[in-house]
């Protein structure tokens, strides 16, 4: 089922049913088809049209969409495999990127020629979204047709955009905190042929803006930052609002009007900019937010503000999970959508005050990075659910609590489920005080532990043809579900799925047309708990457990994590030292494709570096020791030259599992 855009999203009903029966009835592996997996990890709603299926089973991308050429993502891994990079691996799809910035693009012109608008649109690309510097470089490449430009918010990123940004017209949006530094840096980007906008965002930014100009004697161009009173929705509603970090309220703008009056400089103001946050759902958030703003616009026109751009912001959104609603991992709009209500709502505003209508410009980042990595890693082995060992009967002398759950096992049936299944739970309580106060034999628990699990697994198929299932059988499909263990450190690699509850995409990239008769969650390399994956995509809601395959004997299981191009790679952190992972930059050509940029994750050297360690003097220090261990006769010459040597190679290695 596809929800149509602009419906509202349905809250899920407490049970899934259709999942959870799924869940138990798997598709006869002969049966199972590679539309069957399309289906299941809803590809083509969140991937298309980059991502699909071969009839291999394996995962194929499409780096220039709809305009053909495809490679198959296994083969692809297994080559830079090859060529001795290991996993995890990211690759980025230049093509995509470039894809992204020409639909954005047509979109707007589309929404510009049907409402015959008679401005034009200039996007710039937020550099905080991802900095790594092949992919800004390929952004103003990209972007050079249409005039695309950057967009700031630190002082070092301003330090990229100027020393990256070389396209004539294309403008560059100077956000975040500013001082005079900033400022100064900015305005003096004009003398090199940049377009700077120096958006106002805090009330002391204007007197730094205006020294600057005079010191300088350079007319810079300035913008301001409304605080709108729409809230934005979701995650980052509180953006927006009276109260948002960034932005002057109303009479700070009439204030910020006055005093460039006073001074001469009210025709520098010629932007007007907001935000309301990130992932903006709900097309009716956007369409109230631009109604405020354009009015502020025309407003500043009339006040005679020399206003020639309205900047929207970011907060077009990516459908993660693919279901078209206005849920916080979705958008109930497309982009074309989008343009069209920016162009059409600014345009009436406008219109209804005699205003020319501005140059708009949008800073959509999320919308134009997501799509372009993909993160590849390998599950290093599974823990099952308690297994399916034969039930043992318990005898006369055995002890009570073996007799009661085994009666419970023998009585569940779908009518009993619930009742007996949190007798059963009960019993399983009981069974531990009984071991601590010393009453149950360690290999009694074991036998009753056993029956528990026993008692679990016969809960979970009564009622596969139930009618009503409880919420806690529903939650015990979790608590059977499998752990695969991944080579990969979520707070490196996905850091908003631990910190935010994002969900991506994720599925194997290979064997899709078998069955994925195994349900799992998935633990990272790192040693805390939190460094898991049980949330994942669904059409409605949230799925706790993900399809998957039985691991074969000596082959590998590739996983893939897509939609993770923006802000990911920057906000990961090196959380037990677990550094950057290997990267690579593929693009097409017309006889296949080509490693562009090969970019070597962090080694242990580099991780350590980080931490203030110098890997010379820790291999001096161990050297130092074993000499030591040698003298004293702990240590034989073989065992500490064999130490030294894992000691330096590891230094050098990559801090993922090999
Ligand atoms: C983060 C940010 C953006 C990018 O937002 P997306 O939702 O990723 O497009 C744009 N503008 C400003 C001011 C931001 O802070």
């Amino acid at each position: 089922m596809t929800m149509a855009p602009h419906q509202p999203f349905q809250p899920p009903t407490p049970v899934d049913r259709a999942s959870l029966e799924n869940m138990f009835t798997p598709a006869a592996p002969s049966n199972w088809t590679i539309e069957d997996s399309e289906e299941l990890y809803r590809i083509h709603s969140w991937g298309n049209p980059y991502f699909s299926i071969n009839a291999d089973g394996h995962l194929t991308v499409s780096p220039k969409g709809d305009r053909g050429g495809s490679l198959d993502l296994f083969d692809l891994v297994e080559s830079i495999q090859r060529r001795n990079l290991n996993l995890p691996l990211l690759i980025r799809f230049s093509d995509i990127l470039q894809d992204r910035i020409e639909r954005i693009n047509a979109c707007f012109a589309k929404a510009i020629a049907r409402y015959k608008y008679s401005g034009v649109y200039r996007g710039v690309f937020p550099v905080k979204c991802n900095q790594q510097r092949q992919l800004l470089e390929d952004v103003v490449r990209f972007g050079k047709p249409y005039q695309f430009g950057l967009e700031a918010g630190s002082k070092p990123e301003l330090l990229i955009a100027l020393a990256t940004l070389d396209t004539p017209g294309a403008l560059l949006i100077c956000n975040g905190y500013k001082d005079r530094d900033y400022i100064e840096t900015a305005m003096l980007g004009q003398r090199l042929g940049q377009q700077p906008i120096i958006v106002i965002e805090q009330m002391a930014e204007v007197e730094l803006a205006i020294a600057a100009s005079q010191n300088l004697k350079i007319r810079p161009v300035l913008g301001v930052r409304a605080k709108l009173s729409t809230k934005g929705s979701g995650r980052w509603g509180i953006s927006a609002g009276d109260r948002a970090k960034f932005g002057l309220t109303v009479p700070e703008i009439l204030a910020l009007v006055d005093r460039l009056r006073q001074e001469g400089m009210l025709d520098c103001l010629q932007l007007l900019h907001f935000h309301i946050g990130s992932q903006i759902s709900a097309i009716s958030v956007v369409k109230e937010a631009l109604r405020e703003a354009s009015r502020i616009y025309v407003e500043l026109a009339d006040l005679g503000a020399n206003m020639q751009y309205l900047d929207v912001g970011g907060g077009l959104a990516v459908d993660y999970d693919g279901s078209q609603t206005n849920f916080y991992v979705s958008k109930n709009y497309s982009t074309q959508n989008y343009a069209n209500d920016v162009v059409a709502e600014v345009q009436e505003a406008c219109r209804a005050k005699g205003v020319a209508v501005p140059t708009l410009v949008s800073e959509s980042g999320r919308a134009i990075s997501s799509h372009q990595s993909v993160l590849v890693f390998d599950v290093l082995g599974i823990s099952d659910a308690p297994s399916q060992d034969n039930v043992e009967v318990p005898g006369d002398a055995d002890h009570l609590i073996l007799r009661e759950l085994y009666e419970i096992y023998q009585n569940l049936n779908s009518k009993t489920v619930q009742e007996l299944y949190n007798d059963a739970l009960q019993f399983k309580e009981e069974t531990i005080s009984l071991f601590n106060f010393g009453y149950l034999s360690l290999s009694d628990r074991a036998r009753a532990e056993r029956l528990f699990w026993a008692c679990c697994r016969k809960a979970l198929s009564v009622v596969r043809d139930a009618e009503y299932i409880p919420e806690d059988i529903e939650e015990l499909h979790q608590s059977m579900a499998s752990i695969y263990y991944i080579n990969l450190s979520v707070f490196q690699s996905m850091p908003d799925a631990w910190a935010i509850d994002q969900l991506f995409p994720i599925l194997p990239i290979h064997r899709l047309n078998e069955v994925p008769s195994s349900r799992g969650t998935l633990a990272d390399l790192t040693c805390d708990s939190d460094g898991k994956v049980n949330q994942f995509i669904d059409l409605r809601d949230v799925k706790h457990v993900l399809e998957l395959h039985p691991l074969q004997p000596g082959k590998p299981y590739y996983l893939g994590m897509f939609l993770g191009g923006a802000y990911q790679e920057i906000m990961g952190n090196l959380h037990n030292l677990f550094g950057d992972t290997n990267a690579v930059h593929i693009h097409m050509t017309p006889k296949g494709y080509q490693v562009e940029h090969v970019v070597k994750g962090d080694t242990m050297t580099e991780v350590l570096g980080y931490v203030q360690y110098d890997a010379e003097d820790m291999i001096e220090n161990i050297r130092r020791r074993s000499e030591m261990a040698l003298h004293d006769n702990h240590i034989t010459l073989e065992e500490s030259q064999l130490l030294l040597q894992h000691y330096e190679h590891s230094l050098s290695q990559y801090t993922y599992l090999v």
